[in-house]
């Protein structure tokens, strides 16, 4: 079986730092980068340029998924969702987190188009369509008042739907919101329809208490339900925290199994932000490349490193 010194899966910006990092240190890593998807990323061209740089430096990519992995044994062993299984000294897991939608008609079509449906306001609230607009964000955590209290720089007015009585976020959060002269609570709501054929025009929302529906106008949605973090895969192989993310040890990117890194947000249910993940993405290789070296473990295979003198 063929054997990798370090499988790298995921590529985002956690992913291809690991990679530049793990490159550099002549351990020739494989990026697992998925399949292509026609979900729109943010910071598309950030992330290719770092592409560039991963494979400058000697990266291998595969665009295919890791469809699950064996992490009872070392070396582990990764099975691709069509090539051969093989085995892997380390892992540095960066499959990210997914944010969460709502599933409700002409939600999706209107985000993919740029129709004023996002699932990032602190991404997309700056742009043009949504200036001084009135303006609705879904939810009721800590992530939907800081998209609202951030909103509230571009927006005439911020309109939070949530679908109880009260808030899940810490009380701090939601008395900055509450106290905010901008930001109107729609308690007991939630959205049922998307309005807007090419732009959002407005939303159909539900009483949770009465079952009576209304319409109202908004210039853009900005939906902060909560992410899912993308670990299916490991099928209960690797701790996880009570909410689904990748455990790992305090300032490390180690995970419950020796050997297994996690980077990004597969494992931040903090910070959430590229530049955050990209600091965990380097981490994690200088961690697999010490890791590996007191093991004497990860020579370098015998390939013609044409890249190793180039610089950053
Ligand atoms: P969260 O705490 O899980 O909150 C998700 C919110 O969305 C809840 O209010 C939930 O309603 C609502 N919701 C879920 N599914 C829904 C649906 N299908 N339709 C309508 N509403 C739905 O997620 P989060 O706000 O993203 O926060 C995640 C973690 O990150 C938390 O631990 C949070 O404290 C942390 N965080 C911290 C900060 C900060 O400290 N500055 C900022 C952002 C996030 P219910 O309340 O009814 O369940």
């Amino acid at each position: 079986m063929k054997r990798e010194n370090i499988v790298i899966i995921g590529s985002g910006p956690a992913g291809w730092t690991a990679a530049v990092y793990a490159a550099r240190a002549n351990l020739y890593p494989i990026v697992y980068e998925g399949e292509p998807s026609p979900e729109s990323v943010t910071g598309p061209e950030l992330v290719e340029k770092m592409k560039q740089q991963a494979i400058r430096f000697g990266t291998r990519v595969v665009s295919e998924n890791i469809a699950s992995v064996d992490f009872s044994r070392h070396p582990f062993i990764l099975y691709p969702t069509y090539s051969e299984p093989f085995e892997a000294l380390t892992v540095v897991v960066a499959t990210g987190a997914n944010a969460r939608w709502l599933n409700v008609p002409n939600e999706e079509r209107l985000a993919q188009m740029g129709g004023g449906v996002s699932a990032c306001a602190v991404c997309d609230a700056a742009l043009p369509l949504y200036r001084n607009q009135v303006l609705a964000v879904i939810g009721g955590g800590d992530s939907a008042m800081e998209e609202a209290l951030y909103t509230t720089k571009f927006a005439r007015e911020v309109l939070i739907v949530h679908r109880r009585d009260a808030f899940r976020a810490s009380k701090v959060m939601a008395e900055r919101v509450l106290t905010h002269p901008k930001i109107r609570v729609l308690w007991n709501k939630r959205v049922i329809e998307v309005l807007g054929m090419n732009e959002i025009q407005g939303l159909r929302i539900e009483d949770t208490v009465t079952g009576e529906v209304s319409d109202v106008t908004v210039g853009g949605m900005f939906i902060a339900i909560g992410h899912t973090p993308n670990t299916q895969f490991l099928n209960g192989q690797l701790g996880l925290k009570p909410n689904g993310y990748v455990k790992v040890e305090p300032w490390r990117t180690a995970t419950s199994v020796e050997g297994v890194f996690a980077a990004g947000d597969v494992m931040d249910d903090h910070y959430r932000q590229a530049i955050t993940a990209a600091g965990s993405g380097c981490m994690a290789a200088l961690e697999a490349e010490r890791w590996l070296a007191r093991r004497g473990l990860g020579e370098s295979p015998l390939h013609d490193m044409e890249t190793a003198g180039a610089s950053t």
